[in-house]
């Protein structure tokens, strides 16, 4: 319990890093616990155009060492490891990691979000070679192309109708014919010409040509037919889970496991507890919008403290100055 930091950042993405970079800068030292797979969902993205400040983009990877890099130039301390445990029910607050604990005045929680997976080896070795999980990101990549986008819900539906600025046809494949999305996003899906459906079937593998996608194979749950759809890309829109596991018995959250804040804030239920990034937010999810509730969060946190010191320093001070 000697060694009690003012902040502990676990997470090692643009809301974990951009934290860090602003709290190390107001002299907070913060310790991050980055994660073993640290840099989040951009480490399988490839080409980063929709970050500000690299008007030639970047690639995913690239940029979360750039993020890295500047939290560290700082003074930021950084361990690559996962955090096992946390108990934020008294202060100063206790992270573990394995048989290691950590102990701070203030924690901040960016664990972000994972898309989900198909689960198939394909896709995974041709994750940011045509197999994505954001239409946003990665659709202008896309113009005068095909692609096929899988799910059947509301984000599916946005993501298919979005594909379909940039791309010739976009093929939505579903697993049934009856639709999770809501009413409107799926009429409104069904109007636009370019998107055609396969129903009742599952992406089976992901087919690659010069470490490219080339087609997608897509199962029929009916009669096991398989066919492959010419396509340059796979979008893979069937939900994200956010990373809240360790938290979800300390921390208000929404039914799906998302973070709740207090409006305009990140400040959760717990004082002294704040999040950032994916794992408070299911609606932007964007780097950039990670990186500023990460911002938002180090001044929080450092206006938590620097109210919680100056009110602390009467008492402080009280021995001292009755011996003058
Ligand atoms: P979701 O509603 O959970 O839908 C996931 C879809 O993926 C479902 O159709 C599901 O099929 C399918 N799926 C799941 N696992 C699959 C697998 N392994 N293989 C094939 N298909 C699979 O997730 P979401 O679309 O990301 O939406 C999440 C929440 O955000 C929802 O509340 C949604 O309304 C909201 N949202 C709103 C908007 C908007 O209003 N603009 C946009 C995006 C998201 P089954 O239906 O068969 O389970």
């Amino acid at each position: 319990m000697s060694d009690v930091r003012d902040l502990i950042i676990i997470g090692g993405g643009p809301a974990g890093y951009t934290a860090a970079l602003y709290a190390a800068r107001a002299n907070l030292n913060p310790l991050v616990i980055e994660g073993i797979t640290f840099g989040g969902q951009l480490m399988i993205t490839s080409d980063v155009e929709n970050y500000p400040g690299y008007p030639d983009g970047v690639l995913g990877p690239a940029m979360m060492q750039d993020f890295r890099r500047q939290a560290e130039r700082f003074g930021a301390e950084l361990i690559t490891e996962d955090v096992t445990a946390v108990d934020f029910s008294e202060r100063p607050f206790r992270v573990e990691v394995g048989d290691d604990e950590y102990f701070a005045r203030a924690v901040i929680v960016a664990t972000g979000a994972s898309a989900r997976q198909l689960g198939l080896e394909s896709e995974r070795l041709l994750q940011g070679r045509g197999v994505s999980y954001c239409a946003v990101c990665d659709a202008a990549f896309f113009r005068s192309k095909n692609v096929v986008v899988v799910g059947g819900g509301d984000s599916a539906m946005e993501e298919a109708i979005f594909l379909t600025k940039f791309a010739d046809k976009v093929t939505v494949v579903h697993r049934r014919d009856e639709f999770r999305a809501s009413p409107i996003m799926l009429d409104r899906a069904h109007a636009n010409p370019r998107i055609e459906w396969i129903t009742n079937a599952v992406v089976d593998e992901v087919l690659g040509e010069d470490g490219k996608v080339s087609a997608v194979r897509v199962q029929s749950v009916n009669t096991g037919e398989k066919t492959d759809i010419p396509a340059d890309g796979l979008f893979v829109a069937i939900g994200h889970d956010p990373n809240t596991r360790l938290f979800l018995d300390q921390l208000d959250h929404d039914e799906a496991g998302y973070l709740e804040v207090q409006p305009g804030s990140t400040a959760t239920n717990i004082t002294g507890v704040f999040a950032a990034g994916d794992v408070a937010d299911h609606t932007y999810r964007q780097a950039v919008t990670a990186a500023g509730t990460g911002a938002m969060a180090a001044l929080d946190a450092e206006r938590l403290l620097s109210s919680e010191d100056h009110q602390a320093e009467p008492f402080l001070t009280a021995p001292h100055a009755e011996a003058v």
